[in-house]
């Protein structure tokens, strides 16, 4: 069977060379590969309960209703900035295995928290000018390879054609928010971040609706922290959106 798919492939190549628009033909072509191997070589399946699908998909239709949906909740910035946090439920099954795959160094996890909270959350309703991920210190970004919230946020923007700006630095390394106390979890986070921008992407912010993206939120901390930086720069509103919340 791949002998003859390698063969008919040479025969589109080949034939894309004679047509008009060789690129497009190419390009269609390669896609067709890529599905073939999908199927053939690592066949989709739901990251929960692994039947398979029909196409990648991170769960299957029955998982889907294990969700625990949750009403989006509101923090305080300042007396005058509020973020609405929104996010496609609770930070248990079937959910919680995404968000722990990511400590894994699971790349993938990141695609299919995307496509959850692109696909099960109010993402496409929110009309918003930029995507801003939470960063991560450049120590545990070297350790992990990737920030979890910088790929999700890329994946958001590639499907809704929204910017993604990386506006924000993290400053100082601190503990894991899940290692310290509730209490604890707004000093662990103040001073931490710190703005990471151009005068002129500084200028562009004003005046515009800002979506700030992580995996997982518990009290808020770090997501107040960052609006707290970002509030110098006059936005219009503040959204925020996570995979799952505590
Ligand atoms: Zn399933």
């Amino acid at each position: 069977m791949i002998f003859n798919f390698s063969k008919r492939c040479i025969k589109y190549f080949i034939l894309s060379l004679s047509k008009d628009r060789p690129f497009k033909f190419m390009k269609e072509s390669a896609k067709k590969l890529k599905q073939f191997f999908e199927q053939t070589i690592a066949p989709p399946f739901c990251n929960q309960c692994r039947e398979p699908l029909k196409k990648r998909d991170a769960l299957c239709a029955l998982c889907l209703e294990d969700i625990k949906p949750l009403v989006s909740t509101t923090l305080e910035i300042t007396k005058k900035y509020k973020m609405r946090v929104f996010c496609v439920g609770a930070y248990q099954e079937p959910l919680k295995s995404f968000i722990l795959a990511k400590s894994r160094s699971d790349n993938l996890a990141c695609y299919y928290m995307a496509q959850l909270i692109y696909n099960h959350s109010l993402f496409k309703h929110l009309e918003v000018d930029y995507i801003i991920p939470v960063p991560l210190h450049w120590r545990r970004y070297a350790k992990r390879g990737y920030n979890q919230a910088a790929e999700i946020a890329h994946y958001l923007s590639k499907w809704s054609n929204v910017p993604v700006l990386h506006a924000i630095k993290r400053i100082k390394a601190t503990p894991f928010q899940s290692t310290v106390s509730k209490e604890e979890r707004f000093e662990n986070v103040h001073d931490v971040f710190k703005l990471d921008l151009s005068e002129e992407q500084r200028k562009a912010l004003q005046g515009k609706k800002i979506l700030l993206v992580d995996d997982v939120m518990t009290t808020g901390a770090t997501l107040v922290a960052v609006g707290k930086v970002l509030r110098v720069l006059h936005p219009a509103e503040f959204y925020g959106i996570v995979l799952a919340r505590t």
